[in-house]
Protein backbone atom coordinates (compact mmCIF):
# COMPACT_ATOMS: atom_id res chain seq x y z
CA UNK A 1 0.00 0.00 0.00
CA UNK A 2 2.02 2.85 -1.17
CA UNK A 3 -0.03 5.30 0.24
CA UNK A 4 -0.48 4.19 3.82
CA UNK A 5 1.49 4.83 6.65
CA UNK A 6 2.06 1.50 8.70
CA UNK A 7 3.79 3.94 11.61
CA UNK A 8 2.41 2.81 15.22
CA UNK A 9 0.32 5.95 16.75
CA UNK A 10 1.24 7.40 20.16
CA UNK A 11 -1.46 7.09 22.80
CA UNK A 12 -1.55 10.80 23.43
CA UNK A 13 -2.76 14.01 20.50
CA UNK A 14 0.03 14.21 18.01
CA UNK A 15 1.64 17.80 16.99
CA UNK A 16 3.18 18.90 14.05
CA UNK A 17 5.64 21.95 13.36
CA UNK A 18 6.42 24.27 10.98
CA UNK A 19 9.13 27.01 11.42
CA UNK A 20 9.49 30.23 9.66
CA UNK A 21 12.70 32.30 9.59
CA UNK A 22 12.22 35.74 8.63
CA UNK A 23 14.48 38.97 9.33
CA UNK A 24 12.66 41.40 11.51
CA UNK A 25 12.83 44.23 8.53
CA UNK A 26 12.30 41.57 5.81
CA UNK A 27 8.28 40.72 4.55
CA UNK A 28 7.44 37.25 6.09
CA UNK A 29 6.79 35.46 2.83
CA UNK A 30 4.09 32.82 2.27
CA UNK A 31 4.87 29.68 3.70
CA UNK A 32 3.59 26.70 2.09
CA UNK A 33 3.21 23.42 4.83
CA UNK A 34 1.91 20.36 2.92
CA UNK A 35 -0.28 18.19 5.30
CA UNK A 36 -1.57 14.96 4.45
CA UNK A 37 -4.76 15.32 6.23
CA UNK A 38 -6.52 11.86 5.35
CA UNK A 39 -2.94 10.55 7.10
CA UNK A 40 -3.96 13.25 9.90
CA UNK A 41 -7.78 12.16 10.12
CA UNK A 42 -6.85 8.76 9.89
CA UNK A 43 -4.62 9.49 13.26
CA UNK A 44 -7.53 11.49 14.72
CA UNK A 45 -10.19 9.01 14.97
CA UNK A 46 -7.58 7.06 16.38
CA UNK A 47 -6.78 9.28 19.53
CA UNK A 48 -10.18 9.90 19.67
CA UNK A 49 -11.21 6.45 20.16
CA UNK A 50 -8.19 6.36 22.57
CA UNK A 51 -9.39 9.44 24.69
CA UNK A 52 -12.56 7.30 25.24
CA UNK A 53 -10.60 5.03 27.02
CA UNK A 54 -11.22 2.29 24.60
CA UNK A 55 -8.29 0.29 23.56
CA UNK A 56 -7.19 0.88 19.60
CA UNK A 57 -5.28 -1.18 17.88
CA UNK A 58 -3.76 -0.28 14.84
CA UNK A 59 -2.95 -2.45 11.74
CA UNK A 60 0.95 -3.31 12.98
CA UNK A 61 -0.25 -3.33 16.60
CA UNK A 62 -2.10 -6.59 15.85
CA UNK A 63 0.50 -7.49 12.61
CA UNK A 64 -1.74 -7.11 9.87
CA UNK A 65 -0.48 -8.57 6.43
CA UNK A 66 0.43 -6.30 4.12
CA UNK A 67 -1.24 -7.14 1.11
CA UNK A 68 0.04 -8.56 -2.74
CA UNK A 69 -2.06 -5.94 -3.84
CA UNK A 70 -3.40 -2.48 -3.00
CA UNK A 71 -6.63 -1.73 -2.18
CA UNK A 72 -8.37 0.97 -4.07
CA UNK A 73 -8.89 4.39 -2.04
CA UNK A 74 -11.92 5.86 -1.15
CA UNK A 75 -12.49 9.02 1.26
CA UNK A 76 -15.76 11.52 1.91
CA UNK A 77 -17.47 8.01 4.01
CA UNK A 78 -21.36 9.03 4.60
CA UNK A 79 -22.56 5.49 5.89
CA UNK A 80 -21.40 2.95 8.07
CA UNK A 81 -22.55 -1.00 8.09
CA UNK A 82 -22.16 -3.32 10.84
CA UNK A 83 -21.19 -6.90 10.32
CA UNK A 84 -20.56 -9.91 12.44
CA UNK A 85 -17.89 -12.28 11.35
CA UNK A 86 -20.74 -15.31 11.67
CA UNK A 87 -21.03 -19.02 12.73
CA UNK A 88 -17.62 -19.85 13.18
CA UNK A 89 -16.19 -17.21 15.32
CA UNK A 90 -16.89 -16.71 19.03
CA UNK A 91 -16.06 -14.50 21.87
CA UNK A 92 -14.37 -17.47 23.97
CA UNK A 93 -11.86 -17.42 21.10
CA UNK A 94 -8.97 -14.31 21.08
CA UNK A 95 -9.99 -11.27 19.34
CA UNK A 96 -6.67 -10.58 17.90
CA UNK A 97 -6.74 -14.59 16.55
CA UNK A 98 -10.29 -14.18 15.16
CA UNK A 99 -9.46 -10.72 13.25
CA UNK A 100 -6.31 -12.91 11.56
CA UNK A 101 -8.95 -15.38 10.51
CA UNK A 102 -11.24 -13.39 8.93
CA UNK A 103 -7.88 -11.46 7.32
CA UNK A 104 -6.87 -14.69 5.53
CA UNK A 105 -10.54 -15.32 4.38
CA UNK A 106 -10.78 -12.12 3.33
CA UNK A 107 -7.46 -11.76 1.31
CA UNK A 108 -8.41 -15.58 -0.43
CA UNK A 109 -12.15 -13.07 -1.68
CA UNK A 110 -10.47 -9.36 -2.12
CA UNK A 111 -6.52 -9.30 -1.65
CA UNK A 112 -7.31 -7.67 1.74
CA UNK A 113 -9.60 -7.56 4.58
CA UNK A 114 -13.10 -6.23 3.85
CA UNK A 115 -13.99 -4.22 6.85
CA UNK A 116 -12.42 -1.08 8.23
CA UNK A 117 -13.09 -1.50 11.67
CA UNK A 118 -13.06 -4.71 14.06
CA UNK A 119 -14.61 -4.91 17.43
CA UNK A 120 -13.73 -8.26 19.54
CA UNK A 121 -15.85 -9.43 22.60
CA UNK A 122 -13.53 -7.45 24.96
CA UNK A 123 -14.54 -4.30 24.00
CA UNK A 124 -10.88 -3.27 21.61
CA UNK A 125 -10.96 -1.99 18.44
CA UNK A 126 -8.86 -3.01 15.58
CA UNK A 127 -8.04 -1.25 12.26
CA UNK A 128 -8.98 -3.41 10.04
CA UNK A 129 -8.43 -1.66 6.66
CA UNK A 130 -6.87 1.61 6.62
CA UNK A 131 -9.65 4.33 6.28
CA UNK A 132 -7.60 5.87 2.99
CA UNK A 133 -8.79 2.69 1.50
CA UNK A 134 -12.21 1.34 -0.06
CA UNK A 135 -13.87 -1.18 1.62
CA UNK A 136 -14.53 -4.90 0.36
CA UNK A 137 -17.82 -5.56 2.01
CA UNK A 138 -21.30 -4.65 0.56
CA UNK A 139 -21.74 -6.76 -2.99
CA UNK A 140 -21.70 -3.73 -5.60
CA UNK A 141 -21.38 -0.47 -2.99
CA UNK A 142 -18.67 0.02 -0.99
CA UNK A 143 -17.35 3.24 -2.08
CA UNK A 144 -18.28 5.52 0.74
CA UNK A 145 -19.52 3.46 3.45
CA UNK A 146 -17.59 2.34 6.47
CA UNK A 147 -17.44 -1.68 7.56
CA UNK A 148 -17.43 -2.69 11.22
CA UNK A 149 -17.26 -6.08 11.94
CA UNK A 150 -18.02 -7.83 15.14
CA UNK A 151 -15.86 -10.80 16.22
CA UNK A 152 -18.36 -12.64 17.15
CA UNK A 153 -21.98 -14.68 16.31
CA UNK A 154 -24.61 -12.63 16.33
CA UNK A 155 -27.16 -14.50 15.06
CA UNK A 156 -29.55 -17.31 15.85
CA UNK A 157 -30.17 -20.47 14.53
CA UNK A 158 -31.96 -20.80 10.61
CA UNK A 159 -30.85 -17.19 9.89
CA UNK A 160 -28.90 -17.60 7.03
CA UNK A 161 -31.55 -19.62 5.47
CA UNK A 162 -34.04 -16.89 6.06
CA UNK A 163 -32.18 -13.90 5.14
CA UNK A 164 -29.15 -15.61 3.08
CA UNK A 165 -28.70 -15.42 -0.74
CA UNK A 166 -29.89 -18.71 -0.94
CA UNK A 167 -27.79 -21.60 -2.42
CA UNK A 168 -28.92 -21.24 -6.01
CA UNK A 169 -28.66 -17.62 -5.94
CA UNK A 170 -25.03 -17.81 -5.55
CA UNK A 171 -24.54 -21.14 -7.66
CA UNK A 172 -26.27 -18.95 -10.45
CA UNK A 173 -23.54 -16.22 -9.34
CA UNK A 174 -20.67 -17.41 -8.74
CA UNK A 175 -20.87 -20.69 -9.39
CA UNK A 176 -21.01 -24.60 -7.89
CA UNK A 177 -18.30 -24.43 -5.54
CA UNK A 178 -19.67 -21.22 -4.03
CA UNK A 179 -23.17 -22.16 -3.84
CA UNK A 180 -22.42 -25.79 -2.39
CA UNK A 181 -20.98 -23.72 0.25
CA UNK A 182 -23.38 -21.45 1.03
CA UNK A 183 -25.74 -24.64 1.28
CA UNK A 184 -23.48 -26.16 3.84
CA UNK A 185 -23.50 -23.01 5.81
CA UNK A 186 -26.96 -22.72 5.48
CA UNK A 187 -27.31 -26.28 7.18
CA UNK A 188 -25.00 -25.92 9.42
CA UNK A 189 -26.49 -22.38 11.09
CA UNK A 190 -29.87 -24.37 10.56
CA UNK A 191 -27.73 -26.32 13.86
CA UNK A 192 -25.91 -23.86 15.50
CA UNK A 193 -27.44 -23.62 18.67
CA UNK A 194 -24.66 -21.73 19.99
CA UNK A 195 -24.21 -18.05 19.55
CA UNK A 196 -22.67 -14.70 21.17
CA UNK A 197 -24.93 -12.06 22.74
CA UNK A 198 -23.20 -8.61 22.31
CA UNK A 199 -21.14 -7.40 25.73
CA UNK A 200 -21.51 -4.54 27.44
CA UNK A 201 -17.87 -3.43 26.27
CA UNK A 202 -18.31 -4.30 22.94
CA UNK A 203 -21.35 -1.93 22.83
CA UNK A 204 -19.61 0.21 24.40
CA UNK A 205 -16.77 0.34 21.45
CA UNK A 206 -19.42 0.85 19.04
CA UNK A 207 -20.92 3.54 20.34
CA UNK A 208 -17.83 5.37 20.76
CA UNK A 209 -16.31 4.26 16.88
CA UNK A 210 -19.25 5.43 15.50
CA UNK A 211 -19.34 9.14 17.78
CA UNK A 212 -15.48 9.24 16.06
CA UNK A 213 -16.51 8.71 12.76
CA UNK A 214 -19.50 11.09 12.66
CA UNK A 215 -17.01 13.90 14.04
CA UNK A 216 -14.71 13.51 11.30
CA UNK A 217 -17.05 12.57 8.35
CA UNK A 218 -20.60 13.64 7.16
CA UNK A 219 -22.52 9.94 8.24
CA UNK A 220 -26.01 10.39 7.62
CA UNK A 221 -26.68 6.43 7.57
CA UNK A 222 -26.07 3.43 9.46
CA UNK A 223 -27.60 -0.19 9.28
CA UNK A 224 -26.90 -3.91 9.41
CA UNK A 225 -25.02 -5.34 6.02
CA UNK A 226 -28.57 -7.05 6.16
CA UNK A 227 -30.45 -3.92 4.91
CA UNK A 228 -27.80 -2.62 2.38
CA UNK A 229 -28.05 -5.84 0.52
CA UNK A 230 -31.46 -5.01 -0.03
CA UNK A 231 -30.93 -1.73 -1.45
CA UNK A 232 -29.04 -3.64 -4.20
CA UNK A 233 -31.33 -6.13 -4.44
CA UNK A 234 -29.16 -9.20 -3.16
CA UNK A 235 -29.98 -10.71 0.67
CA UNK A 236 -28.02 -11.07 3.27
CA UNK A 237 -28.40 -12.34 6.68
CA UNK A 238 -25.62 -10.87 8.35
CA UNK A 239 -25.23 -9.35 11.23
CA UNK A 240 -27.74 -11.42 12.46
CA UNK A 241 -30.49 -10.49 15.12
CA UNK A 242 -28.39 -9.23 17.45
CA UNK A 243 -26.25 -7.26 15.20
CA UNK A 244 -29.58 -5.50 13.31
CA UNK A 245 -30.51 -4.55 17.10
CA UNK A 246 -27.25 -2.75 17.42
CA UNK A 247 -27.49 -0.99 14.19
CA UNK A 248 -31.16 -0.21 15.19
CA UNK A 249 -29.43 1.23 18.83
CA UNK A 250 -27.54 3.23 17.70
CA UNK A 251 -28.85 4.82 15.01
CA UNK A 252 -31.25 6.28 17.56
CA UNK A 253 -28.69 7.43 19.50
CA UNK A 254 -26.86 9.03 16.87
CA UNK A 255 -29.93 10.25 14.50
CA UNK A 256 -29.00 8.62 11.58
CA UNK A 257 -31.42 7.04 8.60
CA UNK A 258 -31.66 3.72 7.75
CA UNK A 259 -30.02 2.67 4.20
ZN1 LIG B 1 -21.68 -8.63 6.50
Amino acid sequence: MSQTSTTDLKAGPFETQATVDAKRTAAIKTVQVAVDHKAATRQAIIVAIRRENVVFKTRSDWKAKTPATSPDTDWDYKAIAIHHAGNSYSCSADGAAQLRKAEATDIDSFGHLSYHYAIDCSGAVYEALDIRCKGAHIEGGNTGVIGIVFLADLSVAGEAEKYGPGAWNVTKKRGVIAGVKEWIGQNKDNEDVEHDTPTEKQLHAVSVLVKSLKHFFEIKKLGGHREYAKTHGTSRACPGTYGMEIAAQIRKEYQLSPP
